[in-house]
């Protein structure tokens, strides 16, 4: 068979191909997860991987077409799978938003992946092969592939791109326990099933990525620090920098994690801290964060010249509308080098989201406002135009430009590789224009 395989950085239709490119060199923005579904397609089979939506072509001579996206991007997933049924391709949908809304996906899909597609496709193939393709699919039928080795098939394909690359996403683990109510990756089908791939795999992908600069796109590198820990001795001397994702509890009482951390070329990580509220932390299972540790975190992480980067969500029930200032003098305290804003989004297939609409506190079923910057349900606290003004104002605060300045002096005293770190992400988010109020 012929398989096109279209992930979300194809389905975004409003930037230009051309900035999409450049967007996709400097940044993690990648066909990552489409090249983990071309790794794991048996060989005998022609996989290729769309790189930007200038390249869609509904008469192509594709026989398959899977397409992964989360659910801001449904609107238009579904407009691409349509176009290619119409045109006689068999159309399998996966991700988060096929994953929590199946039903609405089978409408125009020939088959939905429900939870971890890498688990599944290939039983989808094969059922493809002979001519007995399932409507659904659920990984939580299917048995857990805890010996996945795919580094020569996810390198091949990586090496068949056609774009310049400065960064490169690799992923060690996948899913996540913990379960917080507002989280779509954990709470779908399988989502909070942890599962690591074995590190030997995983350092020879690194080994034959050819970019320095290196994401890891697990949702938490703190899960398993035993895990993370062996994972870190072996990229010590591999010369590369990277930038991760962890949680708040090891990173502040785990120094001999931070130190390998730093050891293994790590330059940055990205910390959930969500709020500075801790019962609006309890109230949302985030069990990971108590908020008297963020600065122990930080100060560590610091000690062993690692920039930080925090996300912070507004929306909470908890939050009322002098939380914006609140927060921004908090981050202040903790020396950030970046942050993140973003509103309360209940994307469905989650707790909140079922907690929300029982309390008829949904405001719209338009996927595409499921943007973390768009209001979609009534807030508790305050009203919606607060809160959209809020994050306005919080973004814009942060990132003016004498802030990004002193920031991104501050981040040299960590080093060249953090300060870059810094100064990309700081650029990417800088505000020279007016907030809305
Ligand atoms: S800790 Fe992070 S990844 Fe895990 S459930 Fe909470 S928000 Fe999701």
């Amino acid at each position: 068979m012929r398989i096109l395989l279209i992930g979300e950085i194809c389905l975004d239709f409003t930037t230009p191909p051309i900035l999409q490119s450049f967007l996709s060199a400097f940044s993690y923005r990648s066909t990552f997860n489409e090249r983990l579904i071309a790794a794991v397609t048996p060989r005998k089979h022609v996989v290729e991987i769309l790189e930007n939506n200038k390249q869609i072509d509904f008469s192509s001579d594709h026989d398959v077409v899977h397409i992964v996206f989360g659910t801001s991007a449904s609107f238009n997933a579904y407009r691409v799978a349509d176009g290619f049924r119409e045109n006689g391709k068999t159309v399998v949908l996966s991700g988060n938003h096929p994953s929590a809304l199946p039903n609405e996906a089978k409408q125009h899909a020939d088959a939905v992946v429900v939870g971890d597609a890498l688990k599944v496709w290939p039983h989808v193939v094969r059922d493809l092969e002979e001519g007995r393709l399932q409507p659904i699919y659920n990984s939580m039928a299917f048995k857990e592939e805890q010996s996945l080795s795919l580094a020569d098939n996810i390198v091949s394909f990586m090496k068949m791109e056609r774009r310049i690359r400065f960064v490169n996403a690799v992923e060690a683990t996948r899913g996540c326990p913990d379960k917080c109510v507002f989280c779509q990756y954990s709470n779908i089908p399988g989502g909070s099933i942890f599962y690591t791939r074995p590190v030997e795999d995983v350092l020879n992908e690194v080994k034959m990525t050819n970019e320095k600069l290196l994401y890891f796109k697990d949702l938490s590198m703190t899960i398993n620090p035993v895990y993370t820990k062996t994972l870190f001795r072996g990229m010590k001397g591999l010369n590369k920098r990277f930038i991760c994702h962890g949680n708040v509890n090891v990173l502040a009482r785990d120094e001999e994690l931070v130190k390998l951390a730093h050891e293994a070329g790590c330059i940055e990580w990205t910390i959930g801290f969500e709020t500075f509220s801790q019962s609006a932390l309890n109230n949302v299972n985030k069990k990971a964060n108590r908020v008297e540790e963020y600065i122990l975190a930080v100060e560590k992480l610091h000690d062993y010249s690692m920039a930080v980067v925090g996300t912070f969500v507004f929306g909470f029930d908890e939050d009322t509308p002098d939380v914006f200032e609140k927060t921004l003098e908090n981050i202040e305290k903790l020396g950030l080098d970046g942050a993140i804003f973003a509103v309360l989004t209940p994307y469905p297939g989650t707790p909140l989201f079922k907690k929300l609409d029982e309390e008829g506190r949904i405001l719209t079923r338009d996927w595409s406002k499921y943007n973390r910057k768009d209001v979609v349900f009534e807030p508790k606290n305050m009203t919606k135009e607060e809160l959209e003004n809020g994050l306005s104002f919080v973004t814009d605060e942060f990132n003016s430009p004498s802030k990004v300045a002193y920031r991104v002096l501050k981040g040299f005293k960590l080093g060249f590789y953090p300060a870059f770190a810094v100064l990309a992400g700081n650029l990417g988010s800088l505000r020279v224009g007016h907030r809305k109020n």
